[in-house]
């Protein structure tokens, strides 16, 4: 039976499987485009985090940098002053007049000393008698002790008391006596809270972190203040030579002060000895993100459930649809008295069966049937009884062909038909021989006939057909032998001969039976 559904173009665009995968399609795109939607929202938190938190790192370092570098250039003016000649002979308070120009202080910066080479203070920038202080064991002391070159130098935080008092850290440079040598220190202190000052008003969320830390990875100063860290050292973290890497940038990756995972500006002070990172958590960066991120999920996970639902049922209303239709089409094809094809099947397969055997150069058989004296059967047990009787020999003809491409159909009245493809005439008249027994050996009683049984008359013709040939010559050709079949006595299998004429039919074969 030819596919009429897959030869229209409409019903091709909905098949069902069509529809499935066109809503599986259409989910995947909504996944995708729901992926993109969050990549694109999580990436725009990211950037805004780092530019937020680098415009902080760079204020804040503006800020460190140009109070250090003030008080520094307080410590060369000392420095200065007290290389030039004859400044011992000045009474002290001239002398520390000159020596400390208060110009440049700051809030936060302590007082300006001096000490000798033992590292005891000489030199006080407020007291005339300098308390007796001993800092020959502070690193700010030892440091340019040993070091004629190290410059500017920044001390770990202490307290001024141990355990005492705000922490502050120490500024200190290296004083030289006129040879050279090391004639002791002069050092400003800074108290933390300075740093903490510049911080309180920025916001850098709940899990925020501001650290200053020396370029050796000593903590400096961590905001929001926490004491318990100062003058740790991250050495060897992995933080660490990330900062050391270059002069800015980003990290993210958990603290290792709180374990605390976050993203983090950093950079290093211009001519300071000194790194500074500014972060923010990444749980506090993509708290907006996550919200908005459920949201899309929740959202698309309903759209995608409505479309799979929806192309669910359509699906299944098409399924529904089309077996209705192909119902329809079987029986629009069939014949309902016997279930065989009628009249319709026949012709359509027919056609089709002879141009397939036209274009392969195979064989095509054809059968015609015809129940022998079914007028008498009719009028000796009634209509209802003659249709049972075709009913019965519909069965046998059924039952007698197996080949998936053998079609059988009523075609008309009490005549049958049977189209074998690729059949030669000896296979077509074995199996017409084996439903004519079949029906003769029912044994359906008919007092009408000479058999007293119900028994049929089939004629045969096989061809190999030409395209420009119709197969209308077939037709007869197997009618003209089951006519004869029936002269010749009924109940009998009849092949085709050869035309009497001269002329044969062209394409025909003929077999001796
Ligand atoms: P023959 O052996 O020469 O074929 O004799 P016959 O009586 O069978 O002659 P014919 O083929 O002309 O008879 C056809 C009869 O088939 C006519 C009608 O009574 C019967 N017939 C045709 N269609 C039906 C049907 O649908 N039901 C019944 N019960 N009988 C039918
Ligand atoms: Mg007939
Ligand atoms: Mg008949």
């Amino acid at each position: 039976m030819p596919d009429r559904e897959s030869s229209s173009p409409a019903a091709i665009s909905l098949s069902p499987q069509r529809l499935t995968c066109a809503s599986l399609a259409l989910v995947g795109l909504i996944c995708l485009l729901c992926i993109g939607v969050l990549i694109s929202a999580y990436r725009d938190a990211q950037r805004n985090t780092e530019k937020s938190t680098r415009n902080l790192s760079i204020v804040v370092a503006r800020d460190i940098e140009r109070n250090l570098e003030l008080s520094d250039l307080q410590l060369q003016s000392v420095i200065d002053g007290l290389h030039q000649p004859g400044i011992d002979q000045y009474p002290d308070s001239v002398r520390r007049m000159i020596l400390f120009n208060r110009s440049y202080a700051i809030k936060y910066l302590g007082d300006t000393r001096v000490t000798n080479a033992a590292g005891e203070v000489i030199l006080d920038e407020n007291l005339t008698a300098p308390a007796h202080i001993d800092l020959a064991q502070r690193d700010f002391f030892t440091v340019h002790q040993h070091d004629a070159k190290a410059g500017l130098y920044i001390s770990k935080p202490f307290q001024a008391q141990p355990g005492a008092g705000p922490y502050e850290i120490a500024l200190s440079r290296r004083l030289n006596a006129a040879d050279g040598s090391f004639a002791g220190v002069v050092f400003s202190t800074l108290r933390l809270d300075y740093f903490y000052q510049l911080l309180q008003d920025i916001n850098v969320g709940g899990k925020g972190h501001v650290v200053l830390y020396l370029t050796d990875g000593t903590i400096l100063m961590e905001y929001p203040t926490n004491t318990a860290t100062l003058g740790h050292n991250i050495r060897g973290s992995k933080l660490l030579q990330t900062l050391g890497a270059t002069d800015d940038g980003f990290v993210t990756g958990p603290s290792p002060l709180d374990n605390v995972t976050r993203l983090r500006a950093f950079r290093h002070l211009d001519h300071l000895p000194l790194i500074l990172t500014v972060g923010v958590s990444v749980d506090d960066m993509l708290l907006a993100w996550r919200e908005k991120a459920w949201v899309i999920v929740i959202y698309t996970s309903l759209l995608g459930v409505a479309t799979v639902l929806l192309s669910f049922l359509l699906v299944r209303e098409l399924r529904r649809r089309q077996e209705l239709e192909s119902e329809l089409l079987r029986l629009a094809r069939t014949d309902s008295l016997t279930q065989l094809g009628n009249r319709r099947l026949f012709d359509e397969s027919l056609k089709r069966e002879w141009e397939r055997a036209a274009r392969l150069r195979k064989p095509l058989s054809l059968m015609m049937l015809d129940i022998d004296w079914f007028k008498k059967y009719n009028d000796l047990y009634g209509h209802p009884a003659g249709d049972v009787a075709l009913r019965a020999v519909a069965v046998c003809i059924a039952e007698g062909i197996h080949r998936p491409t053998d079609i059988c159909a009523r075609y008309g009245g009490e005549e049958f038909t049977v189209v074998l493809p690729e059949t030669n005439l000896s296979g077509t008249f074995h199996v017409a021989e084996k439903i004519r027994k079949a029906v003769e050996k029912m044994g359906l009683i008919h007092e009408g006939s000479a058999l007293k049984v119900v028994t049929v008359s089939i004629g045969l013709a096989t061809v190999i057909p030409r395209q420009q040939d119709d197969a209308q010559t077939l037709i007869d050709a197997a009618d003209e032998a089951m006519y004869r079949a029936k002269q010749a006595g009924r109940n009998r299998v009849l092949a085709q001969q050869k035309p009497p004429d001269e002329k044969p039919v062209p394409g025909y074969v003929s077999m001796p039976l």
